[in-house]
């Protein structure tokens, strides 16, 4: 059996953030920070809903509330891990993952290897499983912050 999630996330640009922009969880920018609860990841964010979604379980917002204090700061890729194991406690695996980055800053192609390289050691799959694309909006929406659509495939395990 298969199934197929999407998840999506947006995240605004905090000026004043100190903290590093990550996406998928690799610092790409010490200059930009985004707003946010948690580490602000807003691609892991995004994956975690696409994984969460094909599985059929509660969405990111609902396991893991910005409401709850646990989870300021938190290292987004802990709720990776628990989509992930969710999705194989429910015997699924992972088949693929393809995300869109879209922003006008900061330039994704320098360091998409780098993220790709990392999404597929948390998701457990070689690095030709995961794709990644970064989109500009040529200012035409979304300037103010990064947002993040990610589909993902799963298929039973044999
Ligand atoms: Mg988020």
């Amino acid at each position: 059996m298969f199934r197929v999630g999407v998840g999506f996330d947006a995240h605004r640009f905090d000026p004043e953030g100190k903290r590093p922009l990550k996406l998928g969880g690799v610092v790409v920018s010490t200059e930009l920070s985004l707003k946010g609860h948690s580490d602000a990841d807003v691609l892991l964010h995004a994956l975690t809903d696409a994984l969460l979604g094909a599985a059929g379980e509660p969405d990111i917002g609902e396991l893991f509330p910005p409401s709850d204090p646990r989870w300021k700061n938190a290292d987004s890729a802990l709720f990776l891990k628990e989509a992930l194991r969710r999705v194989r406690k429910k015997g699924f695996e992972v088949i693929n993952a393809d995300c869109v980055v879209v922003c006008d800053r900061p330039k994704i192609s320098p360091v998409k290897g780098k993220i790709v390289e990392n999404l597929a050691r948390l998701l457990g799959v070689p690095t030709d499983r995961v794709n990644l694309k970064g989109k500009t909006t040529e200012g035409l929406y979304s300037p103010e912050g990064i947002s993040v659509i990610c589909t993902v495939l799963l298929g039973t395990v044999k």
